[in-house]
């Protein structure tokens, strides 16, 4: 779907959105604001839920949604596409058309290329739309000069980095499927902080299985910045030796800062030269691109310093920031973290426009991993604001005892909900 400027404003309600667009309100989140328009930015994990939210407490807020794609492909589960586990991406792809049908969310594709905190305008590529409220979740954008050689025009084509779902997703599976027997698949994880801290090594399960059952002779070898692996270490370890023996070459501390497209190489640190038949480099992470335009992101160039009771920007009122953009204390960046922080945003930005009291912010996060086509394992935790900052609950973070066959049924009944909750 493509929008003229005219369907755009059509869609927006006409004559009546733009006399709203003249009265938005000025006031903080501590007092109520005269404007009634909420304008999200990204249909993803963390956009659909603030959106559906707000217009499910009070349905007399206008919420615009805006999102560059028609549809949405779920990163999570994506490494199970990956390892032959799927046919296509259709289980994890959903539609905004509920959202629109059954909550009244007016759903713009467009690009949001500006924002203009000082007048509250979001900029986008079919036309400008005025805000009393501005909730961004964009997800992430990678930091390329980090890693010598890397073109984001081209090299994730070579070397995908499929941490954005969809025809990154195909396109690495495709490579693996086209892979010679014996051929070595390497996967380049970034530190940390980046999207899915378990992520990396599942997906190096994924494909471990894969090779097991369809390459002969290949192996994974895993190039982690990190001093260690990042998450669940003792279950992927365990996992592996199960699985996997032999088929992981797990190495840390090997930062990737130079790629060799033509010669199918990586380099650690500059120095040590690492080839691959297909190669996953998974870049170093920062906030979506729209954040920094926004001048939301913090002095480190990278994330969006937030209240973490509000979600609000500290840079500009009235900018709220949630999922994988915005530094939200001890919780990793998930699409389940992504999820509670925009209920609690969502729930505060009503209360604000209707001059009711604050709430404190209890979020939730829970992130399965497969280890092979049938078991899975997971890391659970509860956070609260402690000091003016989200941190875990005492005592409430912990991970599967063992890998487990139940965990797996879990799994993807979170998946069916977290989606069906994100799309009707
Ligand atoms: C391989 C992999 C596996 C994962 N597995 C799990 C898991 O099992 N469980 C879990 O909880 N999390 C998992 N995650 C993490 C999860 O995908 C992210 O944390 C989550 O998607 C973050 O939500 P978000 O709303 O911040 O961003 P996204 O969900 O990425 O949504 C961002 C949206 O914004 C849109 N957008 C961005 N900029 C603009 C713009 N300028 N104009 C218009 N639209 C724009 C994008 O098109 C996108 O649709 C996984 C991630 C990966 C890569």
């Amino acid at each position: 779907m493509t929008l003229d400027r005219r369907n755009f404003i059509k869609l927006l309600g006409g004559a009546s959105s733009l006399a709203l667009a003249a009265c938005a309100g000025t006031g903080g989140l501590s007092g109520p604001t005269g404007g009634r328009r909420v304008v999200v930015v990204g249909g993803g994990y963390g956009g659909t839920i603030a959106a559906k939210y707000i217009r499910m407490m009070d349905s007399s807020i206008e919420v615009v949604l805006i999102e560059r794609n028609d549809h949405f492909v779920s990163c999570p589960f994506s490494n199970l596409y990956i390892g032959g586990l799927m046919k296509d991406l259709s289980p994890l792809t959903i539609k905004y058309d509920k959202l629109a049908a059954n909550h009244g969310v007016k759903v713009i594709q467009a690009e949001v290329t500006g924002v203009d905190a000082a007048t509250k305008v979001v900029k986008t590529s079919t036309g400008d739309v005025t805000y009393d409220r501005l909730v961004l979740s964009p997800g992430i954008e990678f930091r390329t000069e980090e890693i010598k050689g890397y073109d984001m025009a081209t090299t994730p084509e070579i070397m995908p980095h499929a941490w954005k779902a969809g025809p990154q997703t195909v396109l690495l599976r495709k490579q693996l499927e086209a892979m010679k027997a014996g051929g070595n698949v390497v996967i380049s994880i970034p530190l940390a902080p980046f999207r899915c801290p378990p992520g990396p090594y599942e997906r190096a399960s994924m494909i471990a299985m894969y090779l097991k059952q369809h390459k002969p002779g290949s192996k994974v070898i895993i190039l982690d910045a990190n001093p260690d692996i990042v998450s669940k270490k003792g279950l992927f370890l365990k996992g592996w030796k199960k699985h996997y023996d032999g088929l992981i070459d797990y190495r840390a501390a090997k930062k990737v800062t130079e790629i060799d497209t033509r010669g199918m190489a990586v380099l650690v640190e500059g120095i040590e030269e690492v080839k691959g038949a297909v190669i996953n480099v998974i870049p170093p992470q920062k906030a979506g691109h729209i954040a920094h335009v926004a001048g939301v992101v913090g002095t480190d160039k990278k994330w969006c310093p937030v209240n973490p009771m509000t979600f609000e920007s500290t840079l500009h009122k009235n900018i709220h920031v949630i999922g994988d953009s915005c530094v939200a204390g001890a919780m990793p960046k998930s699409g389940y973290s992504a999820n509670s922080e925009a209920k609690a945003c969502a729930t505060n930005i009503v209360n604000a426009m209707n001059g009711k009291e604050l709430i404190d912010f209890s979020g939730i996060n829970t992130c399965y991993s497969f280890l092979s086509a049938k078991e899975a394992v997971e890391v659970t935790g509860v956070y609260k604001v402690d000091k003016g900052a989200i941190i875990a609950v005492p005592g409430s973070v912990g991970v599967s005892p063992d890998l487990s066959e139940t965990e797996a049924i879990y799994a993807e009944s979170w998946l069916k909900n977290i989606l069906t909750e994100m799309s009707t």
